[in-house]
């Protein structure tokens, strides 16, 4: 893939655009989320405003292959956004303020918008991602799995809690009279 820095002497008055595809190796520094597979297709349009203000705008549409919140399986997610920013030659170091300015350096020479792009695209992913919302969609042999997980710690705690309960149970006592 080609390096998404771009020399800043690059843009002119005249529109340009740039395109990029991304594959899964773009994301692999993304923690905490894991992306496992992705085609994103991405058009960078840029325009020189002044001498030292560049209006950028990323388009990016394609999709990733992220794990499931509930089975931890592939789940596609679909990626279609546009982000709009202002890159501002003036400051003296470099500074995103995430509402679209981006400052950088007056020295500087390039801009790299590659963590731009990964943050534009991984913030479509919505907190939490399951198949479709739908459980039928999920992976049903590893529910059982992680279901079997979970109910293999439950004698620990019933144990556990049984000590600290008194000898009778109130509730076992109330259906005790009712048998009476
Ligand atoms: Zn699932």
């Amino acid at each position: 893939m080609d390096s998404l820095k771009l020399k800043l002497r690059l843009f002119s008055s005249e529109p340009q655009e740039f395109t990029y595809r991304l594959d899964g190796s773009f994301f692999s520094v993304a923690e905490p989320i894991e992306v496992r597979r992705a085609v994103v297709e991405v058009i960078l349009r840029a325009r020189r405003r002044d001498a030292d203000t560049v209006a950028m705008e990323v388009a990016c549409s394609g999709s990733l292959t992220i794990p499931c919140d509930r089975c931890m399986g592939d789940m596609v997610h679909q990626v279609d956004t546009t982000y709009a920013f202002t890159v501002s030659q003036r400051g003296d170091r470099y500074d995103d303020n995430g509402e679209g300015l981006v400052t950088i350096p007056a020295t500087a020479t390039e801009i790299d918008v590659e963590p731009i792009v990964r943050d534009t695209v991984l913030l479509t992913i919505p907190l939490t991602h399951v198949h479709d919302g739908i459980r039928e969609h999920c992976d049903e042999q590893m529910l059982r799995v992680l279901e079997r997980h979970l109910t293999d710690q439950e004698p620990l705690q019933a144990e556990a809690s049984a000590e600290q309960e008194p000898a009778t149970d109130p509730r076992w006592d109330a259906l005790k009279k009712l048998k009476e």
